[in-house]
């Protein structure tokens, strides 16, 4: 869209992207479930390829599909994007409609999340693992050992096996 500015976000999930296609290693997602129910709340949405900055969006979005009425608008982001929350969310953080929660329910946190420069919550037990250009780097300048290094190493390694 001419004039459009672009988003950290967005150019952070490009470089993620990029990141990933240079070294072949993709995000891994670590941890597990607190339960505390933030992905619930404060959260944004996306339709269309696009994270939902207009109410007329999102009404259309709930004209199209009904299941996202459960979603109320509680305020914007720094990049003005709406920002939402459930309220199918109990007051025990569990899910009260959790056998038909919604797909991106069924699927956070994702990968794909992470590769459109999303975060996870600080308080979230999940988190992502991304192999770093400097951890490439110092892999790298461990595997070109000096040769006489290399020949101890070997020797050492062969001394293990005799043992
Ligand atoms: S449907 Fe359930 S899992 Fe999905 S946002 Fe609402 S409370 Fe959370
Ligand atoms: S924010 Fe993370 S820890 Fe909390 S309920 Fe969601 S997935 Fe679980």
């Amino acid at each position: 869209m001419p004039g459009r500015v672009l988003s950290p976000m967005f150019w952070r999930g490009l470089f993620r992207r990029f990141r990933s296609t240079v070294l072949r290693s993709e995000v891994r997602i670590v941890g597990r479930c607190r339960c505390c129910g933030n992905c619930c709340r404060e959260i944004m949405i996306r339709c269309d390829g696009r994270w939902i900055s207009s109410r007329r969006r999102f009404t259309r979005l709930c004209r199209d599909e009904p299941d996202y009425e459960r979603f109320e608008i509680t305020g914007r982001d720094e990049e003005n994007r709406l920002m939402f929350s459930c309220t199918f969310l109990g007051r025990d953080n569990f899910c009260k409609d959790y056998d038909f929660r919604l797909p991106m329910c069924r699927a956070y946190p994702s990968k794909i999340l992470y590769y459109q420069g999303g975060d996870l919550g600080a308080d979230c037990g999940f988190s992502y693992k991304a192999k770093r250009f400097r951890d490439a780097w110092k892999r790298r300048k461990q595997g070109t050992l000096p040769f006489s290094q290399t020949l101890e190493q070997a020797r050492r390694t062969q001394d293990r096996k005799d043992s």
